[in-house]
């Protein structure tokens, strides 16, 4: 198939980005193109205008300010995968993109375009979700940030007005004693995560977790955050016990059932992937706590 007949502009700026997208009704913006392109030639989506954002500078870039990991939203998830900001920032960031698509796919895939197509198995949306991470929003009419739990507002469905361009995402990175992992169950490597697990985990100088971060993906439109399991794990001994019980409430969320897979084996997944990934958390908390 090819894509319905679409006006194409490859402006040099923001500014001129944002000025096409308040003139033009059913436009779309396009940045690694590795969703929308498929999306377009199928048909499921015929903008009338594509909005090429691939030759504007500064929109792209890895950068640590006050603390923060700051991500140009046309940063290339490539990029990202083999950034030393990055690995020392946010290690299960790089961990989380080993299982996105293929290294042709991330080599134009964009972490912006990842957070605006926002499938539910999506590896960055499940970082973003995470991290809470926070999101800056431009268009004609000004800028704005937004949290992540604000910007994901449905199936595939985000809160950006049809004139905003996503920017950046800034996520604050955890302390440098901090486990994570990533763990998900893919129909093969490439495919998108049926479920995937992000964990952190922080200890406390008696060894017992202080913080604990989790974000379930796959189960529904957006990545779940299970307050009730990560309540559990507060204060606890790093240990089975606390796991296992996390897992349990992460097995209990409400998960989606399709042509594939039950709702059942998406919670049979939850719980087996929070485990395993709140285990190997705990050991590299461990690792680094006593290094
Ligand atoms: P595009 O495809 O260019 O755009 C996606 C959508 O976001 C469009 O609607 C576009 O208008 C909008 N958009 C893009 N940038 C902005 C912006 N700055 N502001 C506002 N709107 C914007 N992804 C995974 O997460 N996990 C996988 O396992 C995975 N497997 C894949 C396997 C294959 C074979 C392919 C082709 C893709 C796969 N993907 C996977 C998708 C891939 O990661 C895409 O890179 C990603 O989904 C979209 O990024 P993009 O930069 O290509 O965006």
């Amino acid at each position: 198939m090819k894509p319905a007949p679409f006006a194409y502009y490859d402006p040099a700026s923001v500014a001129e980005a944002s000025d096409l997208l308040a003139r033009h009704e059913n436009a779309r913006v396009l940045a690694g193109g590795q969703s929308l392109v498929p999306m377009m030639n199928f048909r499921y989506v015929t903008p009338d205008h594509l909005i090429d954002l691939n030759k504007i500078e500064g929109l792209a870039g890895i950068r640590v300010e006050s603390a923060a990991l700051r991500l140009g939203a046309m940063t290339r998830q490539r990029d990202i995968e083999f950034s030393p900001e990055v690995a020392r920032h946010c290690p299960v960031m790089q961990e989380a993109l080993t299982h996105v698509g293929h290294r042709q796919t991330r080599n134009r895939g964009t972490i912006g375009g990842s957070l605006c197509h926002l499938d539910p198995a999506a590896e960055l949306v499940n970082m973003t979700a995470l991290h809470d991470g926070t999101l800056a929003v431009e268009s004609k009419r000004g800028k704005r940030e937004l949290a992540f739990a604000d910007f994901a507002a449905g199936f595939m469905t985000t809160s950006l007005e049809p004139d905003e361009i996503l920017t950046a995402v800034t996520i604050k990175p955890w302390g440098p004693r901090h486990g994570h992992a990533f763990m998900e169950l893919a129909r093969r490597h490439g495919d998108f995560a049926i479920v995937g697990v992000g964990a952190l985990l922080e200890l406390d100088a008696r060894g017992r977790i202080a913080r604990a971060a989790l974000a379930l993906s796959g189960l529904g439109p957006v990545p779940a955050r299970p307050e009730k399991a990560i309540a559990l794990l507060r204060g606890a001994e790093p240990q089975r016990e606390a796991f296992f019980a996390a897992a349990e409430e992460a097995g209990k969320l409400e998960a989606m059932s399709d042509a594939y897979v039950s709702g059942a084996y998406r919670q049979h997944l939850a719980r087996v992937l929070t485990r395993r990934a709140l285990v190997e958390a705990a050991r590299r908390a461990g690792e680094r706590s006593a290094a």
